[in-house]
């Protein structure tokens, strides 16, 4: 049967007030199962706060956040911060003790992506230097997903087709192809686009789909990714599933 069925049961990327978003890890799994969700993910900022003002798990804090996470019966993940020379804020004995690893950039160029109007003076330079970041992030071994590709500041957010050109999209997607890492299709912020879904299904890149919700009203809130994937012609088999984690057929 064609389109992703099961992407409808998936949300692989929330937010708790352990970090930056509302709710208790308690309220977020309340919420995913009134959804139905049957493959959830609680994915706390970790080590570096994606903006000023924003909270993050400590390394201290992690291995009690894992097993809170865990015991609550989601998925245990973290979103870490891309920095501007392209390393993620995880080490691998961290990276060792998580399910999987979102990684996202949140802030570049003294730019940040939320809530920020501040001009980009040179949009090219800009997206260039997101396109590095990423793709240095992705060859070091500890993303499992790129979050919420394409997404870019306010400032430049009209011009987004403009900006990111067709090798612009080929090359991060390669990266993403070449260290195993998957794009996620993001339901908040509605990227990245069909083109841009295509052509991870043409590099044979896996799709992670995940609201990110920063509060439990929002979980599992993907209507923008599920339709992407289908407009795309994505199949189950495209869909990215954290390793040791199963979703019955
Ligand atoms: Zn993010
Ligand atoms: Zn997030």
């Amino acid at each position: 049967m064609p389109g992703p069925l099961r992407a409808q049961r998936i949300d692989l990327h929330i937010h708790t007030s352990l970090s930056d978003g509302k709710g208790s890890i308690e309220d977020v799994v309340a919420a995913a199962r009134r959804r139905g969700l049957e493959l959830f993910a609680i994915t706390d900022h970790y080590e570096e706060s994606p903006c000023p003002g924003r909270r993050a798990i400590s390394r201290a804090e992690l291995p009690a956040y894992l097993s809170a996470v865990g015991g609550a019966g989601a998925i245990r993940g973290v979103e870490v911060e891309i920095f501007e020379d392209g390393s993620p804020s995880i080490s691998r004995e961290a990276r060792a003790s998580v399910d999987f690893v979102i990684g996202g950039l949140h802030r570049l160029r003294g730019v940040v992506f939320w809530d920020d109007p501040t001009p980009v003076l040179d949009p090219r330079a800009f997206v260039e230097s997101m396109r590095i970041a990423a793709s240095r992030a992705m060859e070091s071994g500890l993303l499992d997903v790129l979050a919420h590709p394409t997404w870019l500041p306010e400032d430049l957010r009209a011009d987004s087709g403009r900006l990111l050109t067709p090798d612009w999209i080929r090359s991060l997607i390669r990266s993403a192809a070449d260290n195993g890492v998957a794009m996620e299709a993001s339901g908040v912020w509605r990227v990245p686009d069909e083109a841009f879904a295509r052509e991870c299904l043409r590099q044979g890149v896996k799709i992670s789909i995940g609201s990110d919700a920063h509060d439990p009203g929002s979980v599992g809130r993907t209507a923008y990714a599920i339709a992407l994937l289908r407009a795309a012609g994505a199949g189950d088999e495209d869909l990215f599933i954290p390793a040791g984690a199963d979703l019955a057929p």
